[in-house]
């Protein structure tokens, strides 16, 4: 069975006509012009299989999650619409006011649970059947009204079996070549399955500017939008389409003008990328004389080759995830050391952090979501270490790979949301538990073992640094999570990013005291959130005293050429002046004007 979104309801809604500029969240930069490639145009197939009697009331239950599921979906859209002007908005009012009246029609629901029992079927090919009689009920009254709320009921159950089956992993591989993704919300593990070389660009209506797909598309170099409220609305298939991921904003049907200047930009950016590629071998050393460690923060194992190319003087971070993304069983113990040894040989002998686990929050693994159900706060819920430490297998594996990879590189451990020593401690047993495993049965481990470090991303990890630091071997300061969690503001959220500041007086307190603790304990410290990478930030956190940067190593020649204008002295003073503010417009106007002295 293939379910296809219907033309015709696209066409209703569309207003012919020529550029229409829409404005969104400037998360990764660079700019494309390609044609629109809409992810959910494309035909769904639906299997249908039969249920044992045994298995109905999980089947309901599944349904029953997706209508929640689509529900959240719809009233996140809505909370967006606001965003739009005049007639859009209104237009797309009422029909998420008429997509949510179906979805919570009880002929829908009651239909669709009958032929789940009654027809011992599963639940994308009973909503299939049951979406299709309700629509030929609707065209048959011979009203065009009606007949256009076939059209709505058709979207809606998309909508429901999108929600129900996991995509197929395959992702966009039938993406013709230099095409922009368009799509309502892209995940993180979906763009882990876009390739560079393929997809110019995309933009969603969904999507906060820390999220972890923001960060992705940055290491991927991929410019992308996200929170572009009515992307969808007015735009068909194969259409051009510019991604200007730099100043947020994405144009539907450019002029040719508008297409010319965007490639002159396009031009502009490239020449400056080849300039800076001179700086990837010279030293990352202040005007006076202070040495600074630049290291890579890796999502995917493809990226190690520019993070050498780069000029990385190590890993700072490898976030572990892509190992547990886009399949439905668990990395085991083998695959693990594969891949780690991959990115040991390839970074030859420089220092890698490898961090353990941390699903949660907007990072899933199938494998793992029966985990998550029904979390009401997941960014509070069972994520990263406390996963670990629950399901402590999980963490021994991860923990034997890093054992093995180490005796071939400088592996570090690096454990994600610690709030307490308790928890540290706590891995710590099992590091030496699953060390003295291996070496009765004979493995070759690292010896001695890899120092085990912290993430400072939890604000009460923050203000407890002087006690984590007596067992830690090293911080790594999360700034994305810091920020979230201090300003109660959820990093992926498109309607509240206007409100996530680095840069708030609570959040950069939180980080001098973590550093301060760090110095004072002699622990090595790094920043491996996203403002790392990001030069403005540079003279502050050198001038708080961090000394070694992790970040994307899109950013790393930008840091550098920052690092090396900049005269430690001045940016020390310049921090304290910082530090005594309390307004965040006045810190960035300190920073801005600091960054132009030099
Ligand atoms: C952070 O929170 O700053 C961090 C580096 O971890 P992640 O972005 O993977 O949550
Ligand atoms: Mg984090």
């Amino acid at each position: 069975m293939a379910a296809k979104r219907d033309k015709k309801s696209k066409g209703a809604r569309r207003r012919p006509g020529g550029e229409r500029v829409l404005e969104g969240l400037a998360v990764s930069p660079g700019v494309a012009v390609g044609e629109a490639f809409l992810r959910e145009a494309g035909e769904i197939q639906v299997n249908e299989y039969t249920v044992s009697r045994r298995q109905v009331p999980a089947e309901a239950e599944r349904f029953e999650r997706a209508v929640a599921k689509a529900h959240g979906q719809l009233d996140k859209i809505r909370a967006h619409a606001d965003n739009l002007h005049g007639t859009a908005a209104e237009e797309l009012g009422y029909l998420l006011d008429a997509h949510e009246q179906m979805l919570s029609s009880a002929r829908l629901t009651k239909g669709v649970g009958r032929r789940i029992e009654q027809g011992r079927i599963n639940a994308e090919a009973a909503v299939m059947a049951e979406i299709a009689e309700i629509a030929a009920n609707f065209e048959g009254m011979n009203d065009p009204y009606l007949a256009a709320r076939a059209d709505e009921i058709r979207e809606v159950g998309l909508r429901l079996i999108r929600s129900l089956s996991d995509r197929p992993y395959q992702g966009f591989k039938a993406v013709p070549a230099g095409s922009v993704i368009l799509a309502e919300e892209i995940t993180p593990a979906d763009t882990a399955l876009m390739d560079p070389r393929r997809v110019g660009a995309f933009a969603s209506v969904l999507g906060g500017a820390e999220s972890h797909t923001a960060i992705m598309a940055r290491s991927l170099g991929l410019p992308a939008v996200l929170g572009v409220a009515g992307l969808l609305e007015d735009v068909a298939p194969g259409e051009t389409v510019i991604v200007d991921g730099s100043d947020g904003l994405v144009i539907l049907r450019p002029t040719s003008k508008r297409i010319a200047e965007y490639r002159s930009r396009q031009e502009a950016m490239e020449r400056e990328a080849r300039a800076l590629v001179r700086l990837r071998t010279r030293p990352a050393v202040t005007r006076d004389g202070v040495t600074v460690t630049l290291q890579a923060n890796l999502e995917l194992p493809r990226e190690v080759s520019q993070a050498r190319s780069a000029g990385a003087e190590g890993v700072g971070l490898l976030r572990t995830e892509f190992l547990y993304m886009n399949r439905d069983n668990l990395p085991g113990e083998e695959e693990q050391t594969v891949a780690l040894l991959e990115i040991v040989r390839a970074m030859g002998g420089r220092p890698v952090t490898v961090r353990t686990l941390d699903v949660g929050g907007d990072k899933l693994a199938p494998s793992l979501r029966p985990r998550f159900y029904g979390t009401a706060n997941p960014a509070l819920g069972l994520r990263a270490i406390r996963l670990s430490l629950k399901e402590p297998e999980l963490l021994e594996t991860q923990l034997a790979a890093i054992l093995r990879a180490g005796v071939e590189g400088a592996l570090r451990i690096l454990l994600p949301m610690i709030s307490t020593v308790a928890e540290v401690l706590e891995v710590r047993k099992v590091l030496a538990a699953t060390a003295r495993r291996l070496r009765r049965k004979g493995v070759k481990i690292a010896d001695p073992l890899p120092p085990l470090g912290v993430m400072i991303e939890i604000p009460g990890a923050a203000l407890a640094a002087d006690a984590i630091a007596s067992v830690a071997d090293f911080f790594a300061i999360g700034s994305n999570d810091l920020t979230m969690y201090t300003l109660a503001i959820d990093r992926g959220e498109e309607s509240v990013a206007h409100l996530y500041n680095p840069l708030h007086p609570a959040v950069l307190r939180l980080i001098q005291f973590s550093v301060e603790a760090a110095l004072r304990a002699r622990l090595p410290v790094s920043v491996c959130g996203e403002i790392a990478g990001d030069p403005r930030f540079t003279p502050l956190l050198l001038g708080l005293g961090v000394r070694d940067l992790s970040m994307s190593a899109n950013s790393l020649l930008r840091v550098k050429q920052q690092v090396r204008s900049l005269d430690m002295q001045a940016a020390a003073r310049r921090a304290q002046v910082i530090m005594d503010q309390t307004d965040s417009g006045r810190i960035a106007a300190l920073l801005d004007d600091f960054s132009e002295s030099f």
